[in-house]
């Protein structure tokens, strides 16, 4: 079966197509580890996961690749680069070494993962295991005229590849009037963007032809993609809206510039989620992870659900009440499966009664492959579920046939399997940082985002006290 995608670079749904017939090579932008992952950024997770099993499901055969970004990943991400790095600010913070902090979150993101039944990718490649690739990528790219040195910091000339800016539709003149980009002393122009910085201060580090110091996030994703994949152009390249710009098209400009061929032949990226209406964010008292949504009783599988019944390219909004109707949806369609009642007395399906539940699984997988279509297969399953419980019992071969059915769907789904009974709770490490970053928030007299801390705390159970020998806490 045809499959087609939206693709961002030309704004079009266009026909799946690969290099090797039958076989997509998928690169994601997968999680900086310098703090839990959100709720938001496994809506992306959840995303490809579909895109991966729906592929799978039409019989294509998938290599997925998803990067750790353990080094270079600056704060100010919304430009084309500024700040500082992600990983170096929680390690200082912490006073621990950069790469603890990022073990410890790796390992939070794969638990989660795994709670949400995203299939393992092939590889998770680590940028601070990469470097060398990127070190020689940059040396063609001055090579090849596109990159500068200035001070033992490495530029990539924005000026040398028009194609700059036709992913996210931005011109660099519009870029630099709407400040996104600032004018720097040493950059030829305020939109070329680091590919290697200088700099014997951080805390991770490496020799380079141009001094120790670390490469930009936008490089690592140019190689370790090729790298795994083992080709300079992926047939699909996926992330969030927000990596348009600048990360995609950082990543376009440095390896069609370095290599010379298109990076990639599909682009898609999924569009934001608000929870409870709103952006998320630290100081909302909104911003929740797995791990909170578990604390206050919801199962991991209906926040799978729910994450998936929107599709990807759809704005979403995450509320407490969509996971509790989610799980409803979940406990219909185990229902359906469960409750089905098998007797070899009962009537075999008519040809007409067959040929309805063959229309419906063609149905949910002709959804699926125009452009993901969760919503509209979600349909077809809940058609299914209505059909198999308004029939009486089923003779073993209908009994079978429906089973299948719900096979095939649960293929991308994964719904139908329970899981057992977990503990319930935040780990202790999460709320002793909450109430750490309370502190924080105290002590910069910032009483809004504290109290919203506090919310967010009272809402996990946890009873705060404030002491003269500072805050102490216990569970409900
Ligand atoms: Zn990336």
């Amino acid at each position: 079966m045809k499959v087609r995608l939206f693709d961002s670079l030309t704004r079009s749904l266009r026909d799946l197509e690969t290099a090797e017939p039958g076989v997509v090579r998928m690169y994601a932008c997968g999680p900086t580890v310098y703090l839990p992952a959100h709720i938001g950024n496994f809506r992306a997770n959840v995303c490809w996961d579909v895109v991966r099993r729906t592929l799978e499901l039409l019989g294509w055969r998938v290599r997925k690749v998803m990067n750790i970004t353990d080094v270079g990943h600056l704060t100010r991400d919304d430009t084309a680069d500024g700040g500082e790095d992600k990983m170096e600010v929680t390690a200082r913070k912490e006073g621990v070494d950069p790469l603890a902090v990022a073990q410890r979150y790796i390992d939070r993101f794969h638990a989660d993962r795994r709670a949400l039944r995203i299939l393992d990718a092939e590889a998770y490649p680590r940028a601070t295991e990469h470097v060398p690739g990127m070190i020689a990528l940059i040396e063609r790219l001055v090579a090849r005229g596109h990159a500068y040195v200035v001070g033992g910091n490495v530029y990539f000339e924005v000026a040398t590849f028009p194609a700059y800016g036709r992913l996210s539709g931005n011109s660099v003149d519009a870029l630099v009037a709407g400040a996104r980009v600032e004018p720097h002393p040493d950059k030829r122009h305020p939109a070329d963007f680091a590919l290697w910085k200088t700099d014997p201060s951080h805390l991770q580090q490496w020799d380079s032809p141009w001094g120790r110091g670390f490469p930009g996030w936008h490089i690592e994703c140019s190689v370790m993609s090729v790298e795994l994949l083992g080709t300079e152009t992926l047939d699909l390249h996926t992330g969030g809206e927000d990596h348009l710009f600048p990360h995609h098209e950082c990543e376009i400009a440095q390896s069609e510039g370095g290599r010379g061929v298109p990076f990639s032949r599909f682009w898609l990226h999924n569009r934001f989620m608000n929870v409870e209406g709103r952006r998320m964010g630290k100081s909302l008292g909104n911003y929740w992870t797995l791990d909170d949504l578990v604390a206050k009783g919801f199962d991991p599988v209906a926040v799978r659900y729910l994450l998936l019944s929107v599709q990807y390219r759809q704005p979403m909004n995450f509320t407490l009440e969509g996971v509790a109707g989610a799980k409803a949806s979940v406990d219909r369609i185990r229902g359906a499966v469960r409750n089905l009642v098998e007797d070899p007395g009962a009537p075999p399906l008519a040809p007409a009664e067959a040929g309805e539940f063959d229309a419906l699984e063609e149905g949910f997988r002709a959804a699926l492959a125009e452009d993901f279509n969760t919503s509209a297969a979600l349909g077809k399953v809940f058609d299914a579920v209505r059909k198999v419980n308004a029939r009486g019992p089923f003779d073993p071969a209908g009994a079978a046939r429906v089973r299948a059915l719900f096979g095939t769907f649960d293929r991308v789904l994964d719904v139908l399997r329970e899981d057992a009974p977990r503990a319930g709770g935040a780990p202790d490490s999460a709320i002793d940082a909450l109430v750490a970053e309370r502190q924080e928030a105290r002590r910069a007299r910032d009483f809004a985002r504290a109290d919203a801390l506090r919310k967010r705390l009272d809402d996990l159970g946890v009873v705060l006290e404030d002491t003269p020998r500072g805050p102490r806490w216990t569970r409900r």
